[in-house]
C-alpha cells in the first residue's frame, strides 16, 4: 500500500511527496482508514512509529476538504500534549503536511507570556495544539472556545497522567462539545490510562504496534 493508493486530498499528498514519504507505516496503514471514517480510535504507540503522521494527515485532509466549501470559524481540532516539547514538534508536522492547505495549526503552551498567543488565537486558527495547563488558564479567561471542537486529540496519554495533569483534562472536557471524534494515542497502557480513555472515546477501534 502507497499513500499514491488512499483517497487523500493531493494538497496532502504533495507535502507526503516533499517529504518522501511514499509509504505508510504500520500505524499510519491501521489508523488512517478509521479516522477519515469519523471513527474513534484507541492507539497504543511509540515516538519514532510515525504517529503523529497517523493522525495528522487524516485530520488535515478532513478539514481541508471542508474548508474548501465553508469558512467556518473556531478550532476544529484540539490535540493536548504533555509538554512543550511535544507541542512544538507536533505543531510542525501538521504545518509541513498542511503547507498546501488553508488549514491554520498553531501551538499554545506555558512557561512563556499569554499575550502573544492570545494575539495569535484572535487571528482565527483550525487546529490547537495545547499544554494542559495553560490551556486550562486560555479557557477559563475565554480566550479559547471549544464549541466548535470536532476532533480531539489526546497524544501521549500515558505521560499527561505520570505529569499530573488528569484534572487539568477532566475539567477541560466540560467545554468540549459530547459529540465529536476523539483519538487517544499513549505508548504504554495500564488500568488508570484505560480508565481515562474509556471516559473519553466511544467504541473505539483498538490499535496496537
Ligand atoms: P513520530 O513517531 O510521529 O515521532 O515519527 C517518527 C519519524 O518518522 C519522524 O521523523 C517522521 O518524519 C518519520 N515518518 C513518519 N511517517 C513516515 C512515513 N510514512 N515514511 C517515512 N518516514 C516517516
Amino acid at each position: 500500500m502507497k499513500f499514491d493508493d488512499y483517497s487523500i486530498n493531493p494538497a496532502i499528498k504533495k507535502a507526503l511527496d516533499k517529504l518522501d514519504f511514499k509509504k505508510p507505516t504500520d500505524i499510519q496503514f491501521k489508523a488512517i482508514p478509521p479516522i477519515l471514517k469519523g471513527e474513534d480510535v484507541l492507539a497504543i504507540a511509540q515516538t519514532g512509529t510515525g504517529k503523529t503522521a497517523a493522525f495528522a494527515i487524516p485530520v488535515l485532509h478532513k478539514l481541508h476538504e471542508r474548508k474548501q466549501y465553508a469558512r467556518e470559524d473556531g478550532i476544529k481540532c484540539l490535540v493536548m500534549v504533555p509538554t512543550r516539547e511535544l507541542a512544538i514538534q507536533i505543531t510542525e508536522v501538521f504545518q509541513t503536511l498542511g503547507k498546501h492547505t488553508r488549514v491554520k495549526t498553531f501551538s499554545v503552551f506555558g512557561g512563556v507570556e499569554q499575550g502573544p498567543q492570545i494575539a495569535k488565537l484572535e487571528d482565527g486558527i483550525d487546529i490547537l495544539v495545547a499544554t494542559p495547563g495553560r490551556m486550562f488558564d486560555l479557557v477559563s479567561q475565554g480566550y479559547i472556545r471549544l464549541e466548535r471542537v470536532e476532533i480531539l486529540i489526546l497524544d501521549e496519554a500515558d505521560h499527561m497522567l505520570d505529569l499530573g495533569f488528569i484534572k487539568d483534562i477532566r475539567d477541560l472536557m466540560k467545554f468540549l462539545p459530547r459529540k465529536r471524534q476523539t483519538l487517544f494515542f499513549s505508548a504504554t497502557i495500564n488500568e488508570y490510562i484505560k480508565d481515562l480513555a474509556y471516559s473519553l472515546v466511544s467504541k473505539p477501534i483498538r490499535i496496537q504496534v
